[in-house]
């Protein structure tokens, strides 16, 4: 199978051959690339070079980059993802137009097909049907999707509730025109229109803006879903980290929203940075948002304690415990008595252990547990004499070791 890929691959053409030869950005792990999106390479080329013609030549007016950031935030994906991808809470019409223009400013396809592939990579997490499936590489999920022709096909999903929407299927019939008025002419003539600077329009406010969106919302499928912590299910890739949350406006608790996608906060406490949650928040109060979705905070406190003692198991797991109870010989009283008077046994628990070599290191004196052979200590070594420690406990465990012998169990 792998060898029929492999073929393919170099069959492709000259380029994916000698990237697949040397590795080349992780590129075995790719699907056999058919060809090249020209237009998508076009778009994402010529805004990342204009954005950084202009960091590297043009004078920053304090304006236009206040527009910038202001225009990076208008154009987040609150309406492409938690709306309308998730239908994580409602939204009043005005608002609805409001996001289906500021998701087509960011220039990344229309809601219908966005929203689309969006749930068949929630459906399919991590599998050949995941448009972004984690196993072909950080830079495929990141951008290489976008950049090459491939055989893979993202698995179908139910999307009937977009394809009624009114609004979503004038979005989408209109994308080009709507994506080009407001991700590229407006952002860049408005800061010339209005304090004169074209220059800064154009390279910060329409090209290294749509340059940081576009990075900022691939990053959800690629860094959330290598970068931190499962603390809800370690089945799948997604992630949780600060660092991929602020990269991408919040989106960054990508393990607690793949548990929970249809919660309206990719990351549920208050204080964790995500600001689509905060946006969303704050128009319920003056009645632009309603019925916003929260997961109930029981069921989240199962997923992370379910995880918790999943941790703990494969901790235990790498712990050399002792020997079971259920191995142990079972013995008379009386052969317990006898063998105790050869060597230093003492009972505790129901066990029998062999402390004839501990006997000197014993914190408590070696006169308490050579008197003690043939005793039941449980009460004493429970509090009645001392209450042990918890490594102490531990220790008393039946056990192979050098010291600890734990050979009978009597009853
Ligand atoms: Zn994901
Ligand atoms: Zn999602």
């Amino acid at each position: 199978m792998r060898g029929h890929h492999e073929d393919a691959q170099r069959r492709s053409s000259p380029v994916a051959s000698f990237a697949h030869k040397h590795n080349l950005l992780g590129c075995r792990s790719w699907p056999t690339i058919r060809g090249v999106h020209w237009f998508n390479c076009a778009v994402l080329a010529a805004s990342s070079s204009i954005g950084l013609y202009g960091a590297l030549y043009v004078h920053v007016r304090r304006e236009t980059a206040v527009f910038s950031v202001a225009y990076f935030f208008f154009s987040m994906i609150a309406g492409y993802h938690r709306l309308y991808s998730h239908r994580s809470y409602q939204a009043a019409y005005p608002l609805q137009i409001f996001l289906l223009l500021a998701g087509a400013s960011a220039v990344q396809g229309s809601c219908l097909w966005w929203a689309r592939l969006h749930r068949s990579h929630h459906r399919y997490t991590d599998t050949e049907k995941d448009p972004y499936n984690s196993n072909r590489g950080l830079f495929w999920t990141h951008i290489g999707w976008m950049m090459f022709r491939s055989d893979t096909r993202a698995g179908g999903v139910d999307a009937t509730d977009l394809q009624k929407d009114e609004l979503v299927k004038w979005q989408h019939e209109q994308y080009l025109w709507i994506a080009v008025f407001w991700g590229i002419v407006l952002p860049a003539v408005l800061p010339g229109l209005l304090w004169g600077d074209w220059m800064g329009g154009l390279c910060f406010a329409c090209a290294a803006r749509m340059t940081m969106e576009h990075h900022s919302t691939f990053c959800i499928n690629s860094v959330a879903h290598y970068l931190g912590d499962a603390p809800y299910d370690d089945r799948h890739t997604p992630r949780d980290n600060l660092a991929s949350a602020i990269l991408t406006m919040g989106e960054g608790y990508h393990n607690f929203h793949h548990q929970f996608p249809m919660d309206y906060r990719n990351a549920f406490r208050w204080y964790q940075y995500d600001p689509t949650k905060w946006f969303i928040a704050a128009l319920e109060c003056v009645g632009l948002t309603r019925q916003l979705r929260r997961f109930p905070s029981n069921e989240i406190r199962k997923s992370a304690f379910a995880m918790s003692v999943k941790r703990l198991k494969k901790e235990q797991d790498g712990i050399g415990w002792e020997v079971r109870g259920s191995d142990l010989e079972v013995v008379e009283w009386a052969v317990f008595q006898e063998e105790s008077k050869t060597r230093i046994l003492i009972l505790v628990s129901g066990f029998v252990h062999d402390v004839t070599d501990f006997v000197d290191e014993h914190p408590g004196g070696s006169a308490l547990l050579t008197t003690s052979s043939g005793k039941d200590m449980t009460s004493a070594f429970f509090g009645g004499v001392y209450e042990h420690s918890n490594s102490a406990h531990n220790v008393r465990i039946p056990t192979h070791g050098p010291r600890f012998f734990c050979s009978v169990r009597w009853i």
